[in-house]
C-alpha cells in the first residue's frame, strides 16, 4: 500500500527517485526507522537500480540487543518491507541486504538494494522473505477449532434441551 502511495505521487512533479523516497519517509513516519539515503540510482531503461541507506533507531535493534550481541544483522521486518516497497514500486524484484546492524555491535545499520538478479544468491534469499506457510496453516487450524468448538456447544445445549 505504501508503495502504491509512492507510485500515485509520481507525475509532473516528483521524479522517480524522489516518489522513491516516499517509501522510507513513510516507514519514519510509522516509526520503524529512521532511513537516510546515502546513495539512490534508478535507470530500469538500463537495468540499473542501486540504492543504499543507513537506519536509524530501529526497534529490531532494541528488541534484539536485549539478548545480548548478535552474530548475524537482525532488521529483518525492515529489509522485508524496504525490498516489498522497491519490487511494488519499480515493477522489478528488487532485494535489499543489511550490510551492517547495531545489533551486531557495529557503528551503524546499512542496507544495500539491487535488482534480485544481481545478488548472486538472490533465490535462497528470496525464500527466507516469503510469507511462513506455517502461518496459513495456524490461521486454518484456528478455525477449525472455532468450528469444533460451536459444533460442541450446540450439541451440549441439544443434550441439555432435548
Ligand atoms: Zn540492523
Amino acid at each position: 500500500m505504501d508503495a502504491e502511495l509512492g507510485a500515485s505521487l509520481r507525475g509532473e512533479r516528483l521524479g522517480l527517485e524522489e516518489s522513491f523516497l516516499a517509501g522510507p519517509q513513510l516507514h519514519a513516519l510509522q516509526g520503524h526507522v529512521q532511513a537516510v539515503p546515502i546513495s539512490l540510482e534508478i535507470n530500469l531503461e538500463q537495468d540499473r537500480f542501486y540504492s543504499e541507506f543507513i537506519w536509524k533507531g530501529s526497534f529490531e535493534v532494541d528488541v534484539w540487543r536485549s539478548r545480548g550481541p548478535q552474530r548475524e544483522p537482525a532488521c529483518w521486518t525492515l529489509l522485508g518491507y524496504a525490498s516489498g516497497y522497491a519490487t511494488q514500486l519499480l515493477g522489478r524484484e528488487v532485494q535489499y541486504r543489511e550490510v551492517s546492524c547495531r545489533a551486531c555491535g557495529d557503528d551503524n545499520c546499512r542496507i544495500i538494494g539491487k535488482l534480485a538478479e544481481e545478488w548472486p544468491d538472490h533465490a535462497a534469499f528470496a525464500e527466507l522473505l516469503r510469507e511462513a506457510p506455517l502461518i496459513d496453516e495456524l490461521y486454518e487450524l484456528q478455525a477449525r477449532i472455532a468450528t469444533l468448538e460451536s459444533d460442541l456447544a450446540r450439541t451440549r445445549d441439544q443434550e441439555t434441551w432435548g
